[in-house]
């Protein structure tokens, strides 16, 4: 599969991976990204034999994601590094039939194995795609101003997707879903999956205090898109509190003109309006 590194499916995510990194939302090894690929992108570089392909076990059956091929970032690899060397950092693998272990096809050349929240990952891509067929992207980064917001903003997915649709004109109309946050969990673990694939059921991005931002999409530009404007706007809310705070707003009343204008439909109960 050498030849893979020159697909339009590389190439694209070393461009975004490097855009990320130079958002200063992926210092270090921060942030992870795994993207299911359609085999049809996948079988033009399939070779016969790929020699000495890596088996890794899954922490959890994921059955659902069978043969499901995923490129993804590696376990303590540098976002900066992947555009530069991109089969070190990244990789693609392969959900074995029985959903019990992956299969490394391409990339990991020095003996990476995937990210560590790809348990998280998978559950999350399960999830998403019970509600979303078009669902592809799970990618997760440590973008500042909505990371800062956590300490400074009452945790309330209500309040926060409130404040950050008031932020920007145009916010409401790429998030309308708002934003699903959860408690402060330790990384890589089964609950921080858990509790986030129950907020996916009904947001494509989730917050986690003091940490970051988790988002789903259908492509890597939409996700990358959605966590762009997430964290637009709370750079937004960042200034004003710095320039003494709010002194008038975008009006409920405006939001649903707005979403009316947009033909979106704002997460329900969240304007004050009579609708
Ligand atoms: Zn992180």
């Amino acid at each position: 599969m050498e030849k893979f590194i020159e697909s339009s499916t590389v190439k694209e995510f070393c461009e975004i991976t490097k855009l990320m990194y130079n958002k200063g939302w992926d210092e270090r090894n921060g942030g992870n990204i795994s993207c299911i690929i359609d085999e049809e992108k996948i079988t033009p570089y399939l070779t016969k034999n790929i020699e000495n392909v890596r088996q890794i076990k899954l922490p959890f059956n994921v059955q659902e994601l069978a043969n499901k091929y995923l490129l993804v970032t590696g376990t303590g690899k540098y976002f900066k590094n992947i555009i530069k060397n991109p089969q070190d950092s990244i990789g693609l693998i392969k959900i074995a039939k029985d959903g019990s272990y992956y299969e490394i096809l391409w990339g990991f050349v020095n003996g990476a194995v995937a990210t560590s929240e790809l348990p998280t990952h998978l559950m999350n891509h399960i999830q998403r795609l019970e509600v979303d067929k078009e669902h592809r992207v799970i990618m997760h980064c440590h973008a500042t101003h909505t990371i800062a917001m956590t300490f400074s903003h009452k945790l309330d997915e209500k309040d926060f997707t409130k404040t950050l649709w008031k932020m920007c004109t145009e916010c409401l109309v790429v998030f309308p879903d708002g934003l699903g946050i959860i408690p402060w969990v330790v990384p890589g673990t089964e609950e921080i999956g858990q509790l986030t694939a129950e907020k996916m059921k009904d947001y494509r991005s989730v917050i986690w205090p003091f940490h970051g931002i988790f988002g789903a999409g259908t492509d890597l530009d939409e996700t990358f898109g959605l966590i762009e404007t997430i964290e637009k706007s709370a750079e937004v809310y960042t200034h004003v509190q710095s320039q003494g705070g709010i002194k008038q707003d975008i009006t409920d009343e405006d939001l649903l003109k707005l979403a009316k204008g947009f033909n979106v439909v704002p997460k329900s109960g969240y304007l004050e309006v009579g609708v």
